[in-house]
């Protein structure tokens, strides 16, 4: 029997770091990178499946984007209850934006009890000489915080895909421990 599995993705980083480009190219299969579109007033949710490889397994990411300038609000609060997975992101081109991924991340531990599996993403890698946080800085961070680290321009259709489904591989590998667990216990 094929399982299909829920994951609940939540995407934190700073205001315009790219989290809604992201799941938008994400979402609609590198279709198109929106141009402008409308800065996302609270959360919008885009469901995306993920097939596991050498399965028929598959697991849906359900993705919540929370716009920047709300997110302290309790209604955005309300949706980052109990993340599956989450993905930080930030703008390579933006050292402040770097920085608080410290911070961003202290706030999703206050959402869960457990170690969560977690990418960080650097993006807007397209805009080459303006970068100043370097790949080094990024995977040492990475590193020290137990995320993956991958980089893409939501711009330039990227590696968009690559985060997503090391999330659903995580999240499927995960659940799949938890499955042994049980049946030792029973
Ligand atoms: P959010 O606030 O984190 O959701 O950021 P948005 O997705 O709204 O993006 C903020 C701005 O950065 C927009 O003007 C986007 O067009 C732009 N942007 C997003 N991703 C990229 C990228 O990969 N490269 C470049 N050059 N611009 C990007
Ligand atoms: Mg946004």
């Amino acid at each position: 029997m094929p399982k299909l599995l829920r994951a609940k993705v939540i995407t934190v980083g700073d205001s315009c770091c790219g989290k809604s480009a992201i799941t938008q190219v994400f979402h609609s299969d590198g279709a198109h990178f929106p141009k402008s579109y409308s800065m996302t007033v609270g959360v919008e949710l885009c469901v995306k499946a993920v097939n596991i490889p050498d399965t028929n397994d598959s697991v849906e990411l359900y993705i919540y984007d929370s716009a920047g300038k709300e997110v302290y609000s309790d209604y955005v609060q309300k949706f980052w209850e109990h993340p599956s997975v989450v993905m930080v992101v930030f703008d390579v081109t933006n050292e402040t934006s770097f920085k608080s991924c410290q911070k961003w991340l202290e706030r999703v531990k206050t959402k869960t009890n457990q170690d969560l599996p977690g990418v960080l993403v650097g993006n807007k890698t397209d805009l080459g000489p303006r970068r100043v946080v370097s790949p080094a800085a990024a995977r040492d961070f990475a590193a020290q915080n137990g995320l993956q680290y991958f980089e893409c321009s939501a711009k330039d259709m990227e590696n968009i895909e690559a985060p997503f489904y090391f999330l659903a591989n995580a999240f499927y590998k995960m659940y799949e421990e938890k499955v042994e667990v049980m049946k030792t216990l029973a």
